[in-house]
């Protein structure tokens, strides 16, 4: 970040971390001390006219916050609830002013690239997906956690790293790009390479990159349950199709999986995420899009 500011001549940046995982908030508190110890960070930074202050800031573990404009809202305090766009952050960003937003995993590949070169970076995963990614891996496998590799790694030796299947189980499915990307049965994912163009052609995206792993014993109605009473949790209740829209899906769901679902149950669930896709904007009255671009 400290590089990102000097090239782009800013003077201030924040490092927006999820509420729930306060031990990494926490890490990056005692980090700053240390680079600003260090002098790179601070009042000119190393004896050079370059001064930069970059704060942490912890949200408080809410979904949307993952989209830009609101973490920006979150940041200044307020609800985290998505912006109408334009305008833009680049123009009308924190408190206003033109503000860069990015994550911190395309922050960290800087120092590498620039010692390295962008051609190195690129060679380091497959034509058109270039790079490393970290894969989130969760749900049923020995070692959860985060495992940056070349983009194009094969599920298979992803799934390696992160210990196989839980129990020495079977492979059952998998959700590749975070929840809401479409989950792949275990014999559409198993030797597809984790990059954007390969999922893409799979039928499902690299989303976040956080890999949820089923094993054999997992009920795919329950998961989808799951799933949906999360939206429902994490919905910010500002688009009405999707504060509404992910209550009737949890509910008709906790229905099918009660065994009381009727004739036209899954067509009442895709007319509701149509409708959550399509409703029509409170304030122009045209296209259809939800403010965050989640249904
Ligand atoms: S679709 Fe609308 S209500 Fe749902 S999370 Fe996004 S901004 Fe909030």
């Amino acid at each position: 970040m400290i590089i990102a500011a000097y090239a782009m001549g800013i003077t201030v940046g924040y490092n927006y971390i999820h509420g729930e995982i306060f031990s990494a908030y926490e890490r990056f508190e005692d980090a700053l001390e240390e680079a600003r110890a260090a002098g790179y960070l601070g009042d000119r930074i190393l004896g050079s006219k370059f001064s930069f202050q970059l704060h942490a800031h912890h949200g408080f573990g809410a979904y949307v916050c993952g989209e830009e404009t609101a973490m920006l809202e979150s940041l200044e305090g307020k609800k985290g609830q998505p912006r109408f766009k334009p305008p833009f952050p680049a123009s009308f960003g924190l408190y206003g002013r033109p503000t860069t937003v990015n994550n911190t995993e395309t922050l960290a590949a800087v120092p590498w690239i620039i010692r390295n070169g962008g051609q190195a970076y690129l060679e380091c995963g497959r034509p058109n997906n270039g790079g490393t990614k970290i894969f989130s891996m969760s749900g049923d496998v020995e070692l959860p956690g985060n495992y940056e590799v070349p983009l194009g790694t094969p599920f298979g030796k992803l799934l390696e790293l992160a210990g196989g299947v839980r129990g020495g189980r079977r492979l059952k499915a998998v959700i590749p790009g975070g929840a809401s990307s479409p989950v792949l049965p275990a014999d559409a994912i198993r030797d597809c390479p984790m990059d954007y163009d390969a999922l893409a052609k799979a039928g499902s995206m690299m989303g976040s990159a956080a890999v949820i792993v089923l094993d054999e014993t997992r009920d795919m109605v329950e998961s989808l349950l799951r799933l949906s009473y999360f939206y429902m949790h994490e919905s910010c209740g500002q688009c009405t199709p999707c504060r509404e829209g992910t209550g009737w899906l949890w509910r008709v769901l906790a229905r099918i999986h009660a065994g009381r679902g009727r004739p036209g149950t899954s067509t009442c669930c895709s007319r509701s995420r149509r409708t959550s896709r399509a409703g029509p904007s409170a304030r122009s009255g045209t296209p259809p899009r939800s403010r965050c671009g989640r249904c």
